[in-house]
């Protein structure tokens, strides 16, 4: 694929930091996870509100009929805003709140995906108080090593999510015979950011076995959720601005057992909309060190904390370069701390103060974990048609 379009004159015109998001890749993307799955038709596709909830995202998610992964009573409203059907939305997270499971349970999403014993209990009081039954499937931690960044993996014994396989049959004996639970399924998550889709291989034989553990205990499950965690390549973008979705979804299709009428569902976050967005920001001032060269941007961590947070690489392209001169950079931001800091030596034209510089593939986990630190204005948002 050519590399992104960007209309740089328009770019001009606008007050830096912003965040665009190309649509037309953003479509694409779209049909291709559909395709992935469209040759089983008990696939289906949500999509984790976590990576972008900006509203025209998930409009254009949910008008192509994705479901939402939700890990919050707040995103729980935003998808429901955007025009998911709350039968589409499933709920997730540690540490959910009363009033977040009343309101789940009110406006009937589809399923909540139970991370502890305690929660379950206390699902079950709260829709005993509503007169309902609440669909529930467990969190299962598999206790695979995602091989991604330890900030990131979710998948190990000791993290903080989930339940461990040995109490499976335990929680889901004791979901059943709770009055106001229905018992449907499954969920695991091992990590984010996976480009080794032997890691999805190992987690769909770990499921075939969980899945032989609850046969042995006559324990029907109807919906098996294998979570996210699709990587993209930040490094080249351009080359890979639609992730391989067909290899992620064969590799489930060809290990995982299905029982008969078993529906399986995948999350999907960075991978549906990482690549369609991308952090323009402008050079204010370029610092001569002694031993360095400093690109001084008007973006900080409060726009896209990926760098600080994770150590995460994020493209930098000089878009308005009037030199193919070289020169090394570092290339930080104004935040008043150390680690505000996007690139360490990183070759590219030599820039100017005004110069416009982009960071690619800033689609997911970049806006939304915006903060206004320093007292700083959250970053604008521009959509192309
Ligand atoms: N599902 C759950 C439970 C998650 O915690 C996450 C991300 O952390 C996702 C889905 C989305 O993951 P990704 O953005 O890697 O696809």
């Amino acid at each position: 694929m050519q590399n992104m379009p960007f209309p740089i004159d328009w770019f001009q015109q606008q007050t830096t930091p912003f965040y665009y998001y190309d649509f037309r890749i953003l479509q694409k993307t779209l049909e291709a996870a559909k395709k992935a799955v469209v040759e089983n038709d008990n696939y289906h596709l949500h999509y984790a509100v976590k990576a972008n909830s900006n509203p025209q995202i998930l409009k254009k998610i949910s008008q192509a009929g994705l479901g939402a992964d939700c890990v919050s009573g707040g995103e729980i409203k935003a998808a429901l805003a955007a025009g998911f059907p709350a039968s589409s939305i499933v709920f997730a997270g540690v540490g959910k709140a009363d009033w977040e499971i009343k309101l789940a349970l009110e406006v009937q999403i589809s399923c909540f995906n139970v991370e502890s014993i305690p929660e379950l209990y206390v699902i079950n009081d709260l829709a005993a108080e509503q007169g309902v039954k609440a669909n529930i499937a467990f969190r299962i931690t598999p206790n695979i090593d995602a091989h991604t960044n330890s900030k990131i993996t979710t998948g190990l014994r000791e993290n903080k999510f989930g339940i461990a396989m040995e109490d499976m049959v335990f929680a889901v004996k004791e979901a059943i015979s709770l009055p106001h639970i229905n018992y449907v399924g499954l969920h695991f998550h091992i990590g984010s950011q996976i480009l080794d889709n032997s890691r999805f291989a190992v987690l769909s034989e770990r499921i075939n076995k969980l899945q032989d553990q609850l046969d042995a205990e006559n324990i029907k499950t109807s919906t098996i959720n294998v979570g996210g965690g699709l990587g993209v390549n930040y490094e080249y973008p351009d080359e890979h601005l639609i992730p391989d979705f067909k290899k992620y979804i064969d590799t489930f299709r060809h290990i995982l057992k299905l029982r008969p009428g078993q529906q399986v569902h995948f999350e999907l976050g960075r991978s549906i909309v990482a690549q369609c967005g991308t952090l323009i920001s402008r050079v204010l001032y370029v610092k001569e060190g002694h031993n360095k060269k400093f690109l001084i941007l008007d973006a900080g961590f409060t726009d896209l904390i990926r760098p600080a947070m994770y150590n995460a690489f994020h493209l930098a392209q000089n878009l308005t370069a009037t030199t193919k001169k070289i020169e090394k950079y570092d290339i930080v931001g104004p935040i008043c701390e150390s680690s505000d800091i996007f690139i360490k030596d990183f070759y590219m034209p030599e820039g100017k103060r005004g110069d416009l510089i982009a960071f690619r593939s800033a689609g997911a986990y970049g806006e939304i974990m915006a903060s206004q630190y320093n007292c700083r204005s959250l970053p604008n948002s521009i959509v192309s048609e």
